[in-house]
């Protein structure tokens, strides 16, 4: 919190929250909000409220910011039908070849929903753009964005799941893409069958990039295979084309493998270029591990070695109900909590940045302003009902209570009961 506001100013406001707890004070604290903005933080607040919410003592927070999340695909694990995994790729290729405008809508519409209700207020979207789909996930994703824009920002990163080299479709289609609507660039360089291919792919995304004055966003070294070295490419290729529109490092779950020295050396690299790294900890536990039947690893990055670097670490959530990842409800805190036992982060200050992970630090990724709790900024607020983060990222069932420029658009009613004896 920063900035306090004046308790008793004149005029009247448009919401007070009353009975409000900040996860950096003590007490409670009433929120005044006035033309969508935070008005002040006081201990009570003078003057007529067009609108009271109590929240009763529970944390209000900033409203979450899903980093990476592909919107085009979710929910459409139904129409895989049984598939082997060595049998994935293929079958998603053509489920995705049989994608309708209306069907993306509806699917990609349900997921921004329960976005909305968790309590994302922004959230970046990767979405196909290939000789599969064509551009037509993408104009189902524009109108599900449509649908939901007074509730949520949606940014697209049209990406090239099936590849540049061996997609060639892919360039002229990434192009139509920011020309519809597409906000920057998705990328996937292991895809390709050569380091040579590998680097014609994220070339090409930088060419596109800077002659769009976008930002680039791209799957680095997903499978947790230490022979892939897509991130230092990466790394290396904006540094030496002085890229400033803004990068994005994905998955980066190889960097785990490495043998300590060079991840190290790896990792300094990302911090010297001011690349951000966005985690997927929730899909990767499931989808990697090793090779074994049972995980010998738990199929993502190097997640504290980052944080001691002074890199910017988010955490997204990835798939919900698709080829990669079965499960997902779309919770931000889920997705802070299972970070937490994914990359062993268990003192308060780790459980604070794992919650920083889905809120702050997430929100500065996507250079985004959002997360912010001071006067002046948007009434971009969560009301929760737990006190404490430790409660809230423990997640008991509650009431949720989502805030977007002051104005409710969504939220969580959640209860239980035991009979005692
Ligand atoms: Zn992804």
């Amino acid at each position: 919190m920063s900035g306090e506001g004046a308790a008793g100013a004149e005029g009247s406001w448009d919401l007070v929250i009353e009975g409000a707890r900040l996860l950096d004070g003590d007490g409670s604290v009433e929120i005044a909000v006035k033309a969508g903005k935070i008005a002040a933080f006081v201990p009570w607040v003078e003057g007529d409220a067009a609108r009271r919410v109590e929240a009763r003592g529970g944390l209000v927070t900033p409203s979450f910011t899903e980093p990476h999340f592909h919107l085009d695909k979710c929910l459409s694990r139904d129409l895989l039908g049984a598939t082997k995994p060595s049998e994935a790729f293929a079958r998603a290729r053509e489920v995705k070849s049989q994608f309708t405008v209306e069907d993306v809508e509806e699917r990609a519409s349900k997921a921004l929903a329960l976005a909305i209700a968790n309590g994302i207020g922004h959230l970046r979207a990767m979405v196909d753009v290939d000789f599969a789909t064509k551009l037509i996930s993408l104009e189902g994703v524009l109108r599900a964005r449509e649908r939901y824009g007074h509730a949520i920002e949606v940014e697209i990163a049209a990406f090239p799941q099936e590849g540049i080299v061996t997609d060639p479709e892919a360039p002229a289609l990434l192009k139509t893409a920011l020309e519809m609507g597409a906000d920057l660039l998705g990328g996937l360089p292991e895809f390709e069958n050569s380091l040579e291919d590998q680097q014609s792919h994220i070339d090409t995304l930088f060419d596109i990039a800077e002659a769009e004055g976008v930002a680039i966003d791209i799957h680095c070294d997903y499978m947790d295979d230490p022979k892939l070295k897509t991130l230092e490419m990466l790394v290396d290729t904006m540094v030496t084309r002085r890229f400033e529109h803004g990068v994005i490092a994905n998955h980066c779950n190889a960097l785990a493998l490495y043998p300590d020295d060079e991840a190290k050396r790896v990792i300094d690299k990302v911090k010297n270029a001011g690349i951000d790294v966005v985690v997927l900890p929730v899909a990767n536990l499931q989808m990697l591990g090793g090779a074994k039947r049972t995980p010998y690893n738990r199929g993502s990055s190097r997640v504290k070695e980052l944080l001691d670097a002074g890199v910017n670490v988010a955490a997204g959530s990835d798939n919900m109900y698709d080829i990669w990842y079965r499960f997902n409800r779309m919770d931000p805190l889920e997705l802070a909590f299972i970070t937490c036992l994914s990359a062993g982060m268990k003192t308060d200050v780790e459980v604070q940045t794992a919650f920083e992970m889905v809120t702050s630090r997430a929100a500065r990724a996507v250079g985004r302003k959002a997360g912010e709790m001071r006067v002046g900024a948007p009434a971009d607020l969560v009301i929760h009902e737990p006190a404490t983060l430790v409660d809230l990222i423990r997640n008991p069932p509650g009431r949720r209570l989502h805030l977007k420029g002051g104005k409710e658009v969504g939220g969580l009613e959640g209860s239980h009961w035991a009979a005692e004896g």
